[in-house]
């Protein structure tokens, strides 16, 4: 089903914003890349170019991750204390909320994304990080230890650990939630006091250039965070190589993530990896289907498939079967597919010509290997880069669409018929282990489900839940560490040892 409303009228601040060359933000000014050169942005729903962003290369991650080394050694964010810290990011988040709807239609205009779900999900979860963050600032202390150090009998010490910043950090973000992907690391690098240079995602620049001027309004001291547009292998790489910079974290597909860990090994830095995903969602005879229909839907279509998380591997108990794929096919086939800024849209365009062409070579791979479609299987209306949700049956554990991530609005829907140690195996026979789900009423055996999936994620009776509390990250090829939660901190504070003799 296609949407026919008329689209939200852009704010002029928002007309503005893409109507003038953008600069990016190194050392607390706003340059052009030292090339001069730009890149187009591209609005999905259309294919027509909306705006252009810096085309920044290696000079310009030299000058910012000077201006990040600068601060992070000489300037004040490390010397102010941590509650001023702590006020200046919870300003973050109440200037996102200040400029909800300008966020929210950049986001619309440059991913996609239906604006319904930008304003409601993307803007206010962004908000809702950084003030989540800024209470941990005046939290993240060390202990007292208690030594027994056998060999100087007599001797007392006083021993303590210190958490303190790892230094510059280079933060590479991807396309799919470009606000709220920003708002994930820029949250704890800076609660920890680290200073950062972000690359944003070629393809959706403006949410994160906007952010970088509410941080400046925030009052982030100059050269803490720069943010720079360009691409991966001109921009992104030459950041994740820099010898200043001391950690690495990356959010994006699991081959670019291999290519990060490689260059971080030259000089041994700490590299975090939020990666891909073929996520397993299992639903049992005794779910409650007016519960685990809908939510199994919205776990593939959710943002257009484009969800590491996706629960794009469906597996149906055979009593329930035929009415869940029924289901679903029926919630896919009546989805209102449309432009971002049509408000009553439920499922935008893909993000690019690239990723069409990636998910439709997908739907192509599934008719030449066999399966069928309950719903979707083709692009919708022919500008663009539109595809409907998609729900494959008939499916065989050879197949593409079954294997590998294809990031788009695709649910690949697998009969089983006991809930044992071979649903399990089938489940977790990925190399991937980001998300994954189960539906019952027997919550004992949903816990006991929720255990042997592999998976740094897993929902019951719900999918898609994320929290600023909730740590959330991979097992297996999905990565390392966790982004969100006390467990983030792990990835921006070293510990440090003190130990005193005191005689
Ligand atoms: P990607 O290539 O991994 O891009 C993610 C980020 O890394 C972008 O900012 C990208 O720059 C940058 N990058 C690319 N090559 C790099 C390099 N050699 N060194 C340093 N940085 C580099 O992902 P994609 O091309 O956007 O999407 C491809 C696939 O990745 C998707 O189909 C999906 O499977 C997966 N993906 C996963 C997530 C996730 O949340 N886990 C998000 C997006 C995509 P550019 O802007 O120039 O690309
Ligand atoms: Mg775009």
């Amino acid at each position: 089903m296609t949407t026919d409303a008329p689209l939200v009228e852009l704010l002029p601040n928002v007309k503005a914003f893409i109507g003038e060359k953008r600069k990016m933000l190194i050392d607390g000014k706003w340059v052009t890349a030292k090339s001069g050169e730009f890149f187009e942005v591209v609005n999905p729903a259309t294919g027509e170019v909306i705006a252009h962003a810096p085309s920044g290369g290696k000079a310009d991650v030299d000058a910012a991750v000077a201006a990040a080394k600068r601060a992070f050694e000489s300037g004040p964010w490390g010397k102010i204390t941590p509650a001023e810290r702590g006020k200046i990011i919870w300003r973050i988040g109440d200037l996102i909320m200040k400029y909800q709807e300008e966020l929210a239609q950049l986001e619309a205009l440059d991913n996609g994304k239906p604006i319904s779900v930008a304003r409601a999900a993307d803007v206010v979860l962004a908000a809702e990080l950084f003030q989540y963050m800024a209470g941990w600032c005046t939290k993240l202390d060390g202990r007292v230890l208690n030594l027994s150090v056998p060999y100087t009998p007599g001797v007392e010490y006083h021993a303590y650990t210190r958490r303190e910043p790892v230094g510059v950090v280079a933060q590479i973000i991807p396309w799919n939630f470009p606000l709220l992907m920003a708002a994930w690391k820029l949250g704890p690098a800076l609660a920890s006091g680290c200073t950062v240079v972000m690359k944003l995602a070629e393809e959706t620049p403006l949410s994160g250039l906007k952010l970088a001027e509410i941080m400046q309004e925030a009052g982030v001291p100059d050269g803490a965070v720069n943010i720079i547009t360009g691409f991966g292998e001109t921009c992104g790489a030459p950041l994740a190589a820099h010898p200043d910079v001391a950690k690495v974290a990356f959010t994006g597909s699991t081959e670019v993530g291999k290519l990060i860990a490689r260059a971080a090994s030259n000089d041994l830095k700490k590299v975090t990896l939020e990666l891909g995903g073929k996520s397993p969602n299992i639903i049992l005879n005794d779910a409650d289907l007016n519960i685990a229909i809908p939510s199994a839907a919205n776990a593939i279509f959710f943002n257009h498939g484009q969800c590491c998380c996706a629960g794009s591997r469906l597996f149906i108990q055979e009593g329930v079967y035929d009415e869940v794929v029924a289901g679903i096919a029926e919630i896919a086939r009546n989805m209102k597919v449309g432009p971002g800024l049509d408000p009553t849209t439920e499922m935008g365009p893909l993000v690019s010509q690239v990723q069409f062409d990636r998910v439709s070579g997908f739907l192509k791979s599934g008719i030449d290997q066999g399966a069928s479609f309950a719903a979707g299987g083709a692009r919708v209306g022919d500008k663009g880069y539109f595809v409907a949700p998609t729900v494959i049956t008939n499916v065989r554990e050879d197949m593409k669409v079954y294997q590998e991530e294809i990031f788009g609005p695709v649910v690949t829907a697998t009969r089983f018929k006991d809930a044992d140690d071979e649903l399990l195996r089938m489940a977790n026979d990925t190399i991937y282990g980001l998300g994954g789900g189960v539906y019952t009423r027997d919550i004992s055996k949903a816990h006991k489900i929720a255990a042997r999936i592999r998976t740094g994620t897993v929902w019951i009776n719900t999918y898609n839940i994320f929290d600023a509390s909730m740590p959330f990250g991979g097992f297996k090829q999905s990565g390392w560490g966790r982004e969100m939660g006390v467990e983030v901190f792990n990835n921006y504070l070293e510990t440090k040892s003190v130990c005193v003799g005191l005689g």
